[in-house]
């Protein structure tokens, strides 16, 4: 350990072979899940006290292990949200592991800080948000929405000057908004109340303002945030943004935009239209590990006023006191500032090489690409007489179902498809239905891997 020895250059050379070789594939193998008795008796015991050599070990890995791993950014990964990373942005990645750096402070990665938020500001435009606006890379969507809510929250109890420091505060959302909006509000301890959302699953700003206008005073002051969502993760659709804007400004409380997923479609011209609204956002989120073409984990977070954020989030402590000089946007800016967290890896850089490697120009073409392989994928399973559509898609998520099929039928289907290596493609609900969904977001999908599953579901 610590020394660089023979055979140290011995095991480089093969990780980075092992990297390199699994860039190039394309596609890789789907590949598919063990339990947890067969990785035991395939991968022997690991963890020994002479250790079992690093060629050993990658052996293991790259026999038994990643094998028991799909592969994410296989064309035919259509469930939940896959990803695909560009060549840039996965070998950048083993850079910034090499390089040891701390992107909790200016002091220590600055020069990584800097090009983060290079990285943010491309993101931050294509929003229409202000100059002044900016935030930190966080692991993940569900941290991106958590560190956004607390600052929320924070402003309303500053606003307030202490008569709400025990109050349980309100979040108002929609039925369409992600699981991790309800698991913040139960980290934060604070309530959350849905507006109903149409039939297609978009907030609906009638039922919105009802809902407001009905509560009780002392109720509807306990309210520090509306969250709309930019892309619902289940069908794919935007909530209408700029009417949720005017209800959050009419209250005078926090408006947060989850474009986990969605957000992506920002760089898209054919479908920018649909996130009007976006521009007047408090904060706002997108993972570039979804459909934005970075490794995981990567999801920017983004505040319009960061100074607010940055009064909610910052960790005061002694050994930490040096890096606090100055105040407002002349002192040095901490990512650990604005978000729940405070060490953290410079997880935007993989993404900003990619960027800086293609050129948003490259974005946009891609994320139409998807777009364009949704939407003609859907006319492929509306003209497939044993298909139906559950609805239009919006963004890059189609919903549809195999006429005539129980539950069953579709989890056997997608059991096969997997076991087979052909593809990966589960079972969601709409309404109440087990239905089938893809999304999109690899621009290596192509409209033959959509006519496969369609045969596929003859
Ligand atoms: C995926 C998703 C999240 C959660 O993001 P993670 O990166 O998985 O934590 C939150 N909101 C929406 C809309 C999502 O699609």
């Amino acid at each position: 350990m610590h020394s660089h020895d023979a055979s140290t250059e011995v095991l480089t050379q093969a990780i980075l072979r092992y990297a390199v070789d699994r860039v190039r594939l394309d596609p890789p193998p789907l590949d598919g899940p063990r339990t947890p008795a067969e990785l035991r008796a395939m991968a022997g015991r690991t963890i020994t006290e002479r250790g079992i050599g690093g060629l050993e070990a990658l052996r293991v890995f790259g026999d038994v292990l990643a094998p028991a791993c799909i592969s994410i950014d296989h064309p035919r990964f259509l469930s939940f949200v896959p990803a695909a990373p560009t060549e840039a942005s996965v070998l950048f990645d083993l850079v910034v592991g090499a390089c040891s750096i701390y992107g909790g402070s200016w002091l220590e990665g600055g020069g990584a800080v800097h090009a983060e938020n290079e990285a943010l500001r491309y993101l931050a435009d294509l929003a229409g948000m202000p100059p002044e606006a900016g935030g930190v890379f966080v692991s993940g969507g569900t941290a991106g929405n958590l560190s956004a809510l607390i600052a929320a929250r924070h402003l309303w109890r500053e606003k307030a000057a202490g008569t709400f420091d025990r109050t349980r505060g309100l979040i108002v959302a929609s039925k369409g908004a992600h699981s991790s909006v309800a698991l913040a509000a139960r980290a934060m301890d604070v309530d959350v109340v849905d507006a109903d959302a149409d039939a297609g699953g978009r907030l609906r700003i009638d039922s919105l303002r009802e809902l407001v206008d009905g509560l009780p005073a002392t109720e509807r002051s306990r309210i520090f945030a509306i969250v709309a969502t930019s892309g619902t993760t289940n069908a794919g659709v935007i909530d209408p943004l700029a009417g949720v804007a005017d209800v959050a400004h009419e209250l005078g409380v926090w408006f947060h935009v989850d474009g986990a997923y969605g957000g992506a479609g920002l760089a898209a011209p054919s479908v920018r239209a649909h996130y009007d609204g976006i521009e007047r956002a408090d904060s706002f989120i997108v993972d570039p590990h979804k459909w934005l073409f970075a490794p995981f984990d990567c999801c920017a977070l983004l505040y319009r006023d960061p100074m607010l954020a940055r009064r909610a989030h910052t960790q005061h402590a002694e050994y930490l006191d040096v890096l606090h000089g100055g105040e407002g946007y002349d002192a040095d800016w901490n990512p650990s500032d604005f978000a729940h967290h405070l060490s953290r890896r410079a997880r935007g850089l993989p993404f900003w090489f990619s960027l800086a490697t293609y050129g948003t120009a490259a974005y946009r073409e891609a994320v139409e690409q998807t777009l364009h392989v949704a939407h003609e994928g859907a006319r492929l399973i509306a003209a497939a007489t044993h298909l139906e559509l559950v609805m239009e898609p919006e963004l890059s998520v189609v919903l549809f179902r195999r006429r005539g099929w129980t539950a069953d039928q579709y989890q056997a289907w997608s059991d096969s498809l997997l076991a087979a290596g052909a593809a990966f493609v589960v079972p969601t609900s709409w309404a109440g239905e087990t239905v089938l969904r893809i999304c999109v977001v690899n621009p290596r999908t192509t409209l033959d891997d959509i006519e496969l599953l369609i045969d596929s579901l003859a």
